[in-house]
């Protein structure tokens, strides 16, 4: 086995309630391409993963893929609502792809660096849990 160590910048975001995997995932893909759009960076110069926390409930894991971390993090927080909408704006696309695509396709969440991950993107089900986020009932 082998192992290292890294110090780089993390940002956490609790989402209540029980979500599924692949929405939260999604929504986690969604805010990094919103993110490395916004602050016009290379996407895989963010990562993702879902923590779970002791509740059961998972959390999405944001982080800065440079060692050391670059501030990224921080400066998408610091963005707030607007990081949200884009990130609903690329998971809804033109109404033309709203309408035809599924799951996932190269004009929303699939990339270089999520191709590996692509059976776990359900775009449909983050714009849900996005949508149901920033516009409670
Ligand atoms: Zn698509």
């Amino acid at each position: 086995m082998l192992a290292a160590r890294e110090t780089t910048d993390v940002l956490i975001l609790d989402w209540p309630g029980d979500c599924e995997e692949a929405a939260l995932y999604s929504l986690g893909r969604a805010l990094l391409l919103a993110g490395t759009q916004i602050l016009e960076l290379d996407s895989r110069e963010l990562a993702i993963g879902l923590k779970r926390r002791s509740t059961g409930e998972s959390s999405i894991l944001l982080y800065d893929a440079t060692p050391g971390g670059a501030g990224h993090c921080l400066e998408l927080m610091n963005l707030g609502r607007d990081w949200l909408q884009k990130a609903g704006q690329i998971l809804r696309g033109t109404p033309d792809h709203h309408a035809a695509c599924r799951r996932a396709c190269l004009d929303c969440l699939l990339d270089f660096s999520g191709q590996f991950d692509a059976h776990r993107l359900d775009r449909k089900k983050a714009l849900q849990l996005l949508e149901g986020g920033l516009n409670p009932v």
